[in-house]
Parts: structure tokens; C-alpha cells; sequence
């Protein structure tokens, strides 16, 4: 496995698998890699003979109250976990060799990037868009992977990939628990021994909402969806949002309806979850 970083040393590595006609994939991550990196990872090496991992705490993606400052960087042992699932290369940008002096442009997807998790975080998405538009640009890969757990994210960078002509094809896959439930999250590693215990109930809410309006098709979601922010609040969640979607637009739909979804973004202390699930 090769570690580069900077742009030039990716892309003379990538030209050198290109040479031998091999099928690229990244998967690109912040690092503190889990369970639901590695599993990214896989579903790559099944689609291609050659995965990059890029691994970059973006700044820009950053709020100026949010944890930029502590995210958990452990490179050392992500460089273990990414070469034992079988990637190729790992990508570390430097700060400098992602935003060179003078770095000025942003990409934006427009409304999808402003609702939900977008209201509380603005410019997130930006910057998320940015650094993905970047990191697709920079190796070209024939596909690559993201996490359905980050859905928004998901849509967004689809959308920006189709708006953009960009020729990657946009892989999703599963979300990966605990097994009570809990989505993995590199930021799970916020939470206090008694907050750990209670962060399952975001997931099981949502799958107790999904089920009744399954059960009650027809009627308005709201009330639902009210019954179980009241119950999240009472477990000591502060809920930022809990929405019913349209899976595809993310706008939200006051009934049940085809391609529908649940997304949940709640505080838990200091820590914030997100979650969704397909209805
Ligand atoms: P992050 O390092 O948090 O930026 O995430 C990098 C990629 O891993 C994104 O595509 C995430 O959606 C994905 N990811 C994070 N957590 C999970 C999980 N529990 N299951 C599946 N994918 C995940």
C-alpha cells in the first residue's frame, strides 16, 4: 500500500494502475476509521481492482463552534485498518496541497444543501461538496463509495457529480451498527458511558415511527413524528430536526408516500447524532 500526500505523488501512482488498465475506487473519509469505513472499503474492492482512501479532516466543512479543533486523528492505526481491508493507496493531503494559497472557489448544490442538517450547519455542505468535487477530480475513479449513513450527504454529492457531468459513478452503501442499533459514527467517541446507553433510542425511534406510519398510511405524519420528538426529548435528546423525505429531493412530505424517508439529527450532551432510515 502506498501513503501519499500531495497531488502529484497520487496521480503518479494512479497513472501507474491506469497503465495497467485497472478499475479505480476511492473512498473518501475523514479518518478515525470503524467498522462503517471498512465496510466502504469492501464494497470498493468488490467493484474495482484498485481503492483509494482518502483521508482528510476537511476545515471547511467546519462550523466556527463546531469540533475541528478535537476531531479524533488517528492515522497511524486507520493506515492498519485501511491496508488490511485492501486498499491501494491512502491519500493524506496536507492543508496546503488541498488549499493552496489563493484557493477561492466553492461548489454549492443550492436548496438541497440548505435544509435539514444544512439549517443548523450552514456552508457544511459547501464545503463538503468542495472537498469531494476535488478529491473526484484529483483521481478520476470509474466509482466511489459513501455511506448512506451521512443520506444528505449522499444525495448532495450525487447531485453535484450528475450537475457537474463528472463521469464517477456514485456508489451508496449500508449504513452499519452496533449492535444495538447505534449508527457507527467516528464521533460516538463524544459520548459518556451513560449518553452511549441512551444514543440507541435515536435509531429504534425511528424505526417505531416508521412503523406507524406504515401502520396509519394515509393519515398526516405530523402527529408521529411530534409523539416521537416529545419521547426523544424526555431520553435527553435535543432534536434538531426529525423529518419524513422524499428520498430522492429530500423535501419533506406530510404523508407517507413511495420513496420515502426518515431523517433524524438530535444532540446528545455535547455530541450530535444523525440517522435515517427508508420508510
Ligand atoms: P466520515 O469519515 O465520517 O466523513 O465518513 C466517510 C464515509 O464513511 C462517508 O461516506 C460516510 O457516510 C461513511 N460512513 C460513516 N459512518 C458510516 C456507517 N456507520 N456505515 C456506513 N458508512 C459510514
Amino acid at each position: 500500500m502506498f501513503i501519499v500526500h500531495d497531488i502529484e505523488s497520487l496521480q503518479n501512482k494512479l497513472l501507474e494502475l491506469a497503465q495497467s488498465d485497472k478499475r479505480i475506487a476511492l473512498v473518501p473519509t475523514m479518518g478515525a476509521l470503524h467498522a462503517g469505513h471498512l465496510s466502504l472499503i469492501t464494497a470498493a474492492k468488490e467493484l474495482a481492482d484498485a481503492v483509494v482512501v482518502s483521508i482528510f479532516v476537511n476545515p471547511t466543512q467546519f462550523g466556527k463552534n463546531e469540533d475541528f479543533s478535537i476531531y479524533p486523528r488517528t492515522l497511524e492505526a486507520d493506515i492498519q485498518i485501511a491496508e488490511a481491508a485492501g486498499a491501494e493507496i491512502i491519500y493524506e493531503p496536507t492543508l496546503e496541497d488541498m488549499y493552496p494559497s489563493g484557493f477561492s472557489t466553492t461548489i454549492t448544490a443550492g436548496k438541497i444543501s440548505t435544509i435539514l442538517c444544512g439549517k443548523s450547519r450552514p456552508g457544511h455542505f459547501d464545503g463538503v461538496a468542495t472537498v469531494v468535487t476535488k478529491l473526484l477530480l484529483r483521481t478520476m475513479p470509474h466509482i466511489a463509495v459513501f455511506g448512506m449513513k451521512d443520506y444528505q450527504q449522499l444525495c448532495i454529492i450525487d447531485k453535484v457529480s450528475r450537475d457537474l457531468d463528472i463521469p464517477t459513478v456514485i456508489i451508496a452503501a449500508p449504513t452499519v451498527r452496533e449492535e444495538d442499533g447505534l449508527a457507527l459514527s467516528s464521533r460516538n467517541r463524544y459520548l459518556s458511558e451513560d449518553e452511549r446507553k441512551i444514543a440507541p433510542q435515536l435509531y429504534l425511534t425511528l424505526k417505531q415511527v416508521a412503523e406507524k406510519l406504515k401502520d396509519n398510511s394515509g393519515c398526516e405524519a405530523a402527529a408521529i413524528i411530534t409523539e416521537a420528538v416529545t419521547h426523544l426529548t424526555s431520553q435527553g435528546f435535543v432534536v434538531e430536526y426529525l423529518e419524513l423525505c422524499d428520498s430522492d429531493t429530500l423535501d419533506s412530505i406530510p404523508e407517507l408516500k413511495e420513496n420515502a424517508r426518515l431523517l433524524v439529527a438530535a444532540r446528545l450532551g455535547k455530541t450530535r447524532l444523525i440517522d435515517n432510515i427508508e420508510v
